[in-house]
């Protein structure tokens, strides 16, 4: 069997001018990265959010499991499939992160026949918008540890400084680190640490934002610190922001590749699901639905997160209207929600496939909360038996839910045509309603136990005292009308990553709030959240290198 690698290295790619042409982008709005790659010129791709929007379609799926769920090879081979069936359809996905691809093997690609390409340059450096985003971030931070050394005029309280630095790597030796070492000349020593890049609230900006001014006044926003008394220090307070937006101003211009199969992908921004939003860009979202009649896109993690997200943070805020929603399960993860070991999924065991239904009915209900039609994907896996399919389709047609067996890893876009058919009847039904889950006058505490008790099946939220205190100060400082993100385990309804399938009548601890002032929300942390990964005990670099030819090898 060939690797995601091998069958990327074997589509035959056509000239980005092509790509673009079909859309209709002229060539002097496309500036090249080599053949293969473009930016769609910013005040161009700006336009296309005030013509008539296409259809919006979010992939989203069931909590992830270690037997793998495949969104965005759902995502892929979709907008293949709806290509494929004679429709003008676009997709839109997050840039991987280039970090995580030396330590587990896996892209972010999509996977086997539905992929996006040139999936080595999209896994590694792309078109440089992460390092950007890293400079961006990094820069605030040096004009941070700057103003104290000269004076420190605004009367920044050194262990108070919230913004710590950013790097698009996995380097847990860098996670909490004292900066400022070394005497007089090296500033204040102080305790600091390094994010991976797409957990740094630049990169959720980054993605939320509509045009340069927004980008601006967005970072202008950023609380960066306090003073002794706790009065705020923003990125503005420094004077950063003109210069950031500068880092910023080519990056933020959306990129386009293509799949596999030659079919247009805007492929931008890439936040954390747990921490931020977890979608790609507002501005490449918005291109893509002013020139394609069809927009699939993928959110983060499983519904929980991922859709929530999507729906109460990214189209709340950006005014979008998603026409369908599209859950993709697997028979191999829901056996593992019916409480199958890793190591036994391969043998049929229409019971665990069953019981297991139940996480995928939730998120079915969830979705609908949002006024969205859902349709399921089957993403087929070569060990799935017909029964076990079957005990899906026939659970979900007890929901009024369609339920398609798609084979798009093995066969591309002629894999999912049913799915496209069925996404192309429920988008054109006006079936869709869409509105988010709580209103933004809610206040904060509340939202929390909206999202907790309605989505999650909790009994309830329990906020420590001091969480409980800064929701009251933050809904006095006027920030009361964000919206809230919800950082927990992306693997389970609750906050116990070992709670598999429909947990009810648990309770939602509530650690800490974080205001994100200049992306616009509000991280309710429920559990701890990891942002600086590490690598494993064998990472997959040490199988990565060129071969003869100059060709990349091992990854993924
Ligand atoms: P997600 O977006 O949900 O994280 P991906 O689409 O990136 O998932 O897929 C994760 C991994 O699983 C990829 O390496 C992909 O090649 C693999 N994969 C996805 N679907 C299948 C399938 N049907 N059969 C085998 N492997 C698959
Ligand atoms: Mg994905």
């Amino acid at each position: 069997m060939k690797t995601d690698i091998e069958i990327a290295r074997a589509a035959t790619l056509k000239p980005i001018e092509e790509i673009g042409a079909r859309l209709g982008v002229p060539a002097e709005a496309l500036f090249r990265y080599g053949p293969h790659k473009a930016k769609i010129d910013l005040a161009w791709a700006g336009e296309q959010a005030k013509k008539p929007q296409g259809k919006l379609i979010l992939v989203t799926a069931i909590n992830p499991t270690p037997a793998g769920e495949g969104k965005t090879t759902t995502t892929v081979g979709l907008g293949d499939a709806l290509n494929r069936i004679g429709k003008k359809a676009a997709i839109c996905l997050r840039e991987p992160s280039l970090g995580p691809s030396f330590g587990m093997k896996g892209g972010a690609a999509g996977g086997g026949h539905a992929q996006v390409v040139p999936m080595e340059d999209i896994n590694l450096h792309f078109t440089g918008d992460f390092h950007a985003i890293g400079a961006a971030h990094n820069l605030l931070a040096a004009l941070i540890d700057n103003h104290v050394y000269w004076g420190n005029g605004l009367g920044i309280d050194g262990r108070r400084v919230t913004w710590r630095r950013a790097l698009d790597m996995n380097d847990r030796a860098l996670r909490q680190i004292i900066v400022g070492l070394g005497g007089v000349a090296n500033g204040h020593p102080r305790e600091d640490g390094f994010d991976i890049t797409v957990a740094s609230e630049v990169m959720a900006i980054f993605c939320l934002a509509r045009n340069l001014d927004d980008l601006r006044e967005r970072l202008a926003r950023i609380v960066v610190a306090a003073t002794r008394d706790r009065a705020p220090i923003t990125a503005g307070d420094l004077k950063a922001d003109g210069a950031m937006t500068v880092l910023l101003k080519d990056a933020l211009a959306p990129n386009l590749v293509q799949t596999i199969e030659n079919n247009p992908a805007f492929v931008h921004g890439g936040p954390f699901a747990n921490i931020a939003h977890g979608c790609n860009s507002v501005l490449a979202t918005t291109t893509a639905l002013g020139l394609a009649d069809y927009v699939v896109t993928e959110a983060g993690f499983g519904a929980d997160l991922g859709a929530e997200k999507f729906f109460d943070i990214k189209c709340r805020k950006a005014g979008l209207s998603p026409s369908a929603a599209v859950i993709v399960a697997t028979v191999r993860a829901l056996k593992m929600h019916g409480g199958v070991a890793k190591a036994d999924l391969a043998r049929e065991n229409v019971g665990a496939v069953e019981a297991g239904f139940a996480n995928l009915a939730r998120h079915i209900e969830n979705v609908r909360r949002f006024g969205v039609p859902p349709v399921v994907a089957i993403n087929r896996f070569g060990t799935d038996t017909p029964a076990e399919r079957d005990a899906i389709i026939a659970g979900c047609r007890k929901m009024g839910v369609e339920a398609f067996d798609c084979s798009h890893w093995a066969n591309g876009g002629a894999g999912a045509e049913d799915l496209a058919r069925a996404v192309v009847t429920l988008a054109e039904s006006g079936e869709a309603k869409f509105r988010p889950l709580y209103p933004d006058a809610l206040p904060l505490m509340d939202k929390i136990r909206t999202i907790a008790t309605t989505l999650y099946g909790a009994a309830g939220i329990a906020p420590e005292a001091k969480v409980v205190a800064r929701a009251q100060e933050l809904e006095k400082s006027g920030h009361g009308n964000l919206p809230v993100c919800m950082a927990k385990t992306q693997y389970s309804f609750s906050t116990d990553p070992d709670a598999k399938g429909a947990p009810s009548g648990h309770t939602i601890p509530v650690r800490e709030l974080r205001l994100l002032a200049g992306a616009g929300f509000v991280v309710a942390l429920c559990g701890d959240i990891m942002t600086m990964p590490g690598l494993p005990r064998v990472p997959a670099s040490e199988s990565i290198g060129l071969d003869a030819d100059g060709n990349v090898v091992g990854l993924f």
